[in-house]
């Protein structure tokens, strides 16, 4: 087997600890045993192939992209696979453990200062987009408006969580951070059964939530949970596939990350925590015939340094509201 088609087809696992006192069933699907370590494999290998196909990327050419750390994992494996260097732009907050995994893989790594202001030029959302505008050696992959992203979760991970519940899903519960997984799964289990509801859930400082519920754009500020949320609007963030959306807290997911861990034996990281807050809020309304499916995107060995370090929870307030 090709490392490539190693990826996807992930497990789906029912919790039986965390979930106690509530009468739903929830069930996780464990995304960080892709190759890569995260969700994020299964759009760097979709897009890249897409613009192979499409004629976009040429052999050669190196791929850029902002990340914040496991599409940069995704791509380096595809890139180291498929014979393409790799140029990706970080967050000077992304988790020392992501930044040591790409030094490792050989990629070319770019940290730009998270609190700048997204609309300047070297901002982290701008930084990638203008060096590949200026060198056509450079090919932009922009998974936050390549909707092959959306599509690569329609073709895997949607049928995957259909055919691994044999359709008796009622509920999809996952963070959104480019959309990808939940507006691309939401699109497929809401053809498969429109009465499927699809329940995005959105870091406070995100500006997804006020867009959604009120057309409102608020002024974004900062949180530490990796991989949810943005300051801007984005084209993948489809949100037609979308019933409802919930608001989760720094503290929240990383607790409930650190739950998963005591109380089931996963170690997950800081997104799976929200994930797994938000499907136990959607759950507390619902009887034992309901089942709710949800995402663990990466896993927590890449957040020993953050989340699973109480320096790093003094040196936040304990994340205190
Ligand atoms: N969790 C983590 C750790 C991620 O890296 C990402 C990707 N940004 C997500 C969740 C959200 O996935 P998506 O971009 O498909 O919304």
């Amino acid at each position: 087997m090709n490392l490539l088609d190693a990826i996807g087809n992930t497990p789906l696992v029912q919790l039986h600890n965390i979930t106690k006192g509530t009468q739903a069933k929830i069930c996780a699907k464990l995304e960080f045993t892709n190759p890569g370590g995260s969700i994020k494999d299964r759009i760097s290998r979709y897009m890249v192939e897409k613009a192979e196909k499409e004629g976009k990327l040429q052999p050669g050419q190196t791929i850029i992209e902002n990340s914040s750390g496991n599409t940069a994992m995704g791509l380096a494996i595809v890139a180291r696979q498929k014979g393409y260097k790799l140029k990706i732009v970080i967050r000077d907050t992304t988790s020392k453990e992501k930044l040591k995994m790409l030094q490792v893989l050989g990629v070319d790594v770019i940290a730009v200062d998270a609190s700048l202001p997204p609309e300047r030029e070297d901002s982290y959302n701008n930084y990638a987009k203008n060096l590949a505008a200026k060198n056509p050696d450079l090919f932009y992959i922009d998974q936050h408006n390549n909707l092959n992203n959306n599509e690569a979760h329609y073709m895997t991970t949607g049928p995957e969580i259909w055919e691994q519940t044999k359709g008796k899903i009622d509920y999809f519960v996952a963070g959104i951070g480019t959309g990808g997984t939940i507006c691309g799964v939401g699109r497929f289990l809401k053809e498969k059964n429109p009465n499927i509801k699809i329940i995005a859930v959105d870091p406070f400082g995100s500006i997804f939530y006020d867009y959604f519920k009120h057309k409102k754009l608020i002024e974004p500020y900062r949180y530490f949970i990796e991989g949810l949320g943005d300051e801007f609007l984005i084209k993948t963030a489809q949100f037609e596939y979308i019933d409802d959306m919930i608001k989760v807290t720094d503290k929240n997911s990383f607790e409930y990350a650190m739950k998963l861990a005591y109380e089931e034996g996963i170690i997950a990281g800081g997104s799976s925590g929200a994930n797994i807050w938000g499907a136990l809020q959607i759950a507390k309304d619902l009887d034992e015939n309901k089942r709710i499916v949800t995402i663990f995107p990466d896993s927590g060995y890449k957040y020993f340094s953050t989340i699973y370090n109480e320096d790093w929870w003094k040196q936040h307030n304990n994340f205190a509201d």
